[in-house]
């Protein structure tokens, strides 16, 4: 399988259809958190992605996020997701597998039993496919991004001769 290519694809978080992931055997929900679950770098969760979060978690899923954001001076951000004690690991440095297998931990999931949602390839999607969940691509909220994030994924298009954001 290619390693850059997710399981699923939706414009949004909100647009996923988690039944369908239920039923698949999937009951762990690892969310990246910019331009997946609110705005690049805001500093509040907001009310959508919040019920969101609680409608999965009543579901049954086990959630966990996953940012390689630091969110230490993002102080709301924590305190809501702390709120609905929901783990949140940061800074993750995906797509290198130890945060991935940290939330997994976390979760007391197997790969086969999790899925990685968020807005990027080089990332999400390939540090999910890396350590063997089940990957789903969202379109970024936001299209401002961090330099580095813009710089990685521009030189690996080089190489590859393929579009990846
Ligand atoms: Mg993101």
């Amino acid at each position: 399988m290619n390693l850059l290519t997710p399981h699923k694809e939706y414009p949004t978080v909100f647009d996923i259809d988690y039944e369908g992931l239920w039923e698949k055997g999937i009951r762990g929900l690892i969310f990246d958190l910019d331009n997946t679950l609110c705005p690049w770098h805001s500093r509040s969760l907001g009310t959508r992605a919040g019920e969101l979060l609680d409608r999965l978690r009543e579901r049954g899923f086990k959630l966990c996020i996953l940012s390689n954001g630091n969110l230490d001076k993002r102080g709301k951000i924590l305190e809501e997701l702390g709120q609905w004690e929901i783990p949140v690991i940061y800074p993750a440095h995906k797509p290198l597998p130890f945060g991935f297998r940290r939330a997994l931990k976390r979760l007391g999931l197997e790969p086969a039993e999790t899925a990685v949602i968020g807005d990027q390839l080089l990332t999400d999607v390939l540090g999910g496919n890396l350590v063997g969940t089940y990957t789903i691509l969202v379109k970024p909220l936001n299209p401002r991004e961090h330099f580095w994030t813009r710089y990685v994924a521009r030189s690996l298009e080089r190489v590859l001769g393929r579009k990846l954001t």
